[in-house]
């Protein structure tokens, strides 16, 4: 701070000093005496004042002397300009004080200063008029008033005369401060050498020239003490002229006061407020401050740092010139505003830096105020944000890039920000998705489509925004409100979790695809496989299905039945392992045709059973196309043949042996008829008696009757088979039968004994021809079947229950147990049996068995291989014999 001296120039310009001398002056005068302004306004008035003229300090503490009527007239001479100018000099005047009556008072009146217009104060000092000291009163230098209490007052006062400024007078404070020396009478240059060249004395020398007085303010002075130290001390002073009656300079009045402590105080402040700014220099950030009319009061050091700018240039509003041409007149504006309005402010602009690039920067500023509530101006920083700037632009970008990426998608496409998924964007898809319109982008989703309350996506999205793993949704059901309707569907979607630059989960992107239509189509689809495959499953057909390129996808249950194997266990064993190798090859050249052509399968093969035998299947197969005729599936059926498959192989066999059969007896017919014919020949060279004649006629119709009974049994058999056997019933001796049967057998087959056992006499009711026909087909089955034993048991005994049974037993070859029921069928032939030995074609027993039924009868075999057989047949008793 540097140190005022208003010099000649204008003297008391400094009201603040003027009041401090007339404070000091009024104090230290037990008279009254006050200081006013022009106007006639107390500034300051002393105790001898108030007490004097009888007023109350406080209520006149703003008294102007034109109020009180007592000092009218005092009122009325100060107003004079002349008076104003020259001073009164013991102008008796009379003052009717209250209770006091009227008093005379000698007045002086000066203004503190002479020169016009410059100062505005008048001291005024009452002299009371006494009868006895009138005369001298008048007569006493006026400041000879003062002489005492100068010595008491707190200032530092005194009186120097003449040119040289010669001590005159000095009151003890003054003594103090140049250590007590001897000083009266002495030029300031001689009494106070030390203070030579400290300007004070051209001071002195310039107001006693000039005549006008001169004010100091916390002027330095070094002076001696006592021990000869050096004492630096600050003082504000005040040098009057003294002016002689006629206005000659004379002498000089100063009036000083210690502001040491002041300054040393205001000092510290100073230092202290050096050491802030220094500190304010040393902040990584550039720190301005502003005076109340917005104009720039100081900047850091970071600021000429970076802007380059040098003091002179950012004085006033000059740090606006670095701020981007673009963006001034806003920045200055509101820069304006905030000051104009003392509110803070904060603003971002791009600032020129010292190599001429602008970055941007964020300028904030607050109203700074002082203890007492003034406003100062503002305080403010400047911080370079131009990295973050431009990674906030990129992010812009970026999300302006992701927002028209979204809503041109075709996909339906959202994005969900913060915690609380507010719809950030949302493309019209999703819109008509969501069945909603625009309103709801801007809310959050719970808000915007409530019915999502109680489904699991507001949790699914927590989770992906807590985790940031991303949901894959696959035909997840939904539920929304479209058109007032809470209407269900299925979507496949995905919640992934976006990130900022910095990696922080920031929101969500929802992408969906409404795949209602395909699950509920697949759906019904599934339903009515599932109602295909029950219907397939209670197929006692086998049934299974394949894919395009035929690979088995489906077993029904009657194929995991027949092979006892699940169709897991199917599948991996393969299919094809089932079939019979002989057939495998085959089957396996056929199917890849049908594969490769999409026509029809069909093969006869056989199939492993789970108890490990083949059985004859049909197999079917047909593809299930397309529109577009592609094959998609091959239904696959098998159905089992095996008895149809035996029947026709007993079919087979049968024609064999009838071609056989027929083919023998014709053969040997055919021989005799020619051996006879040759005989016949021969005629004239034998007798006809000699001739073996007869012999061969008997073989010839032995072959006949062989003949006639093969035709007959076919014939028996086709009317079984349409049910057309006519039995003749009658009632007739079994035994009879029986002897009469065994007898014809015996005729023609001599090589075997046959026995007749006759437990039981009875006759029964029946078809005699039927009932023998049996007879002999069970013992001619005994002679053929017995080849070594050559004995025949044939047997009638009494059977339980009103019945009858005759018994045929033989020592043959026996039949195995397997085989027992068998041999009733029709073509049974037990395999194994020599068929040339055993001539026959396997329906004897079946027209036995048949006839026997017809009779309600039962025949039955017993039998034990190696060991012969016993056929048995039991029939009802005739009730009369
Ligand atoms: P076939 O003309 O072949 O004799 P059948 O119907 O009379 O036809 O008999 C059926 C089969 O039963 C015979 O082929 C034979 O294998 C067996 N069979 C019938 N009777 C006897 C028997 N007494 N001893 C052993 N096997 C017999």
């Amino acid at each position: 701070m540097k140190n005022n001296i208003d010099g000649a120039k204008s003297p008391l310009k400094d009201r603040t000093a003027g009041i401090n001398l007339a404070k000091s002056i009024v104090y230290t005068v037990k008279e009254p005496v006050v200081v006013v302004d022009k106007q006639g306004m107390v500034i300051q008035a002393n105790d001898g004042f108030y007490s004097t003229f009888k007023l109350q300090k406080e209520e006149n503490s703003a008294l102007a002397l034109g109020e009180r009527e007592i000092f009218l007239e005092l009122d009325e001479l100060l107003k004079n300009d002349e008076l104003q100018e020259k001073g009164i000099k013991d102008l008796e005047v009379s003052f009717n004080i209250l209770q006091a009556g009227e008093q005379k008072f000698l007045v002086n009146a000066a203004t503190l200063d002479k020169e016009k217009n410059s100062s505005d104060l008048i001291l005024i000092s009452f002299n009371k008029i006494n009868s006895e000291n009138q005369e001298t009163k008048a007569d006493k230098d006026d400041l000879e008033n003062f002489r005492d209490i100068f010595s008491q007052a707190p200032a530092m006062i005194c009186i120097l005369r003449g040119p040289k400024h010669v001590f005159e007078l000095a009151n003890d404070n003054y003594f103090q401060l140049v250590a007590n020396r001897d000083i009266l009478g002495k030029e300031v240059r001689e009494a106070l050498p030390e203070v030579e060249n400290q300007g004070f004395f051209e001071l002195l020398d310039t107001v006693y020239t000039s005549g006008k007085s001169v004010t100091g303010n916390e002027m330095p002075i070094k002076m001696y003490t006592k021990d000869n130290n050096f004492k630096n001390s600050y003082v504000d002073f005040v040098y009057q002229p003294i002016l002689t009656g006629s206005n000659e300079v004379n002498g000089i009045f100063v009036h000083a006061v210690d502001v040491t402590e002041k300054v040393e105080a205001r000092q510290k402040l100073e230092e202290r407020e050096n050491e802030l700014r220094q500190l304010i220099d040393t902040v990584p950030a550039i720190i301005w401050i502003t005076r109340p009319d917005g104009q720039n009061y100081y900047l850091n050091k970071n600021w000429y740092e970076y802007t380059g700018q040098i003091e002179s240039e950012s004085t006033d509003f000059g740090w606006l010139k670095a701020v981007h041409p673009e963006e001034e007149p806003r920045v200055r504006q509101i820069f304006k505003k905030a000051n104009d309005n003392k509110e803070a402010f904060s603003i971002s602009f791009r600032l020129r830096n010292k190599n001429g690039d602008y970055r941007w920067v964020i300028d904030s500023g607050r109203p700074n105020y002082d203890a007492g509530g003034e406003y100062l101006g503002m305080i403010g920083t400047v911080v370079d944000v131009h990295e973050e700037k431009v990674k906030e632009q990129l992010i812009r970008e970026k999300e302006h890039r992701i927002r028209s990426i979204i809503e041109e998608a075709n996909v339906a496409t959202a994005l969900y920000t913060g915690r609380e998924m507010k719809i950030e964007i949302a493309n019209d898809a999703m819109i008509e998705l969501w069945g909603k319109d625009h309103s709801v982008v801007g809310r959050t989703l719970r808000k915007a489509l409530p019915e999502l309350e109680g489904q699991p996506f507001h949790d699914l999205l927590q989770e992906v925004y807590e985790t940031g793993e991303t949901y894959w949704g696959k035909e997840d059901p939904v539920n929304l409100m479209i058109d007032g309707t809470l209407q269900s569907g299925y979507f496949n979607f995905t919640y992934k979790a976006l990130r900022n630059e910095k990696g922080e989960i920031y929101g969500i992107l929802n992408m969906a695809v409404d795949v209602t239509e395909m699950v509920k189509s697949r759906e019904l689809l599934k339903e009515s496989e599932s109602r295909f495959r029950q219907l397939a499953d209670l197929m006692p057909e086998k049934v299974a299905n394949t894919d395009a390129d035929g690979n088995f996808i489906y077993f029904n249950q009657g194929w995991l039945e027949y092979t006892g194997f699940t169709a897991e266990e199917l599948t991996r064993k393969g299919w094809v392992n089932f079939i019979h190798p002989n057939e495998k090859e085959e089957y396996l050249k056929s199917w890849q045709n049908s594969l490769e052509s999409g026509k029809d399968f069909e093969m006869e093969f056989r199939y492993l059973n789970k108890k490990n035998r083949y059985k004859w299947h049909l197999s079917r197969a047909e593809a299930v196309k397309d529109e577009s005729g592609k094959i998609k599936m091959w239904i696959c059926t098998a159905t089992e043949i095996q008895k149809i498959k035996l029947e026709e192989k007993r079919k087979e066999d049968f024609l064999k042996m009838v071609s056989h059969e027929l083919k023998t007896p014709i053969t040997s017919i055919k021989g005799y008829v020619q051996l006879l014919l040759s005989l016949l020949k021969k005629e004239k060279e034998q007798k006809l008696s000699e001739k073996p004649y007869e012999m061969y006629l008997v073989r010839v119709d032995h072959q006949i009757n062989r003949l006639t009974r093969l035709i007959s049994e076919m014939l028996d058999l086709s009317r079984i088979e349409k049910n057309k056997l006519d039995l003749q019933k009658e009632t007739f001796s079994l035994n009879s039968l029986v002897a009469e049967t065994v007898q014809d057998i015996n005729y023609t087959n001599t090589g075997h004994n046959i026995y007749i056992t006759e437990d039981y006499n009875c006759n029964i009711h029946g078809d005699k021809d039927r009932i023998g026909q049996v007879l002999i087909n069970l013992v001619t089955n005994a002679i053929k079947y017995s080849p070594f034993n050559r004995d025949i048991e044939v047997r009638i005994s009494k059977a339980k229950g009103n019945k009858v049974s005759v018994s045929v037993k033989d020592f043959g070859i026996g039949i195995g147990q397997e085989n027992q029921k068998k041999i009733f069928k029709r073509f049974y032939r037990v395999d194994g049996n020599n068929e040339e030995t055993y001539s026959g074609f396997g329906i004897g027993l079946y027209l036995a068995n048949e006839i026997i039924k017809r009779h309600n009868g039962v025949l039955r075999v017993k039998s034990e291989v190696g060991k012969g057989s016993v056929f048995t047949f039991t029939l009802f008793e005739a009730s009369e014999l």
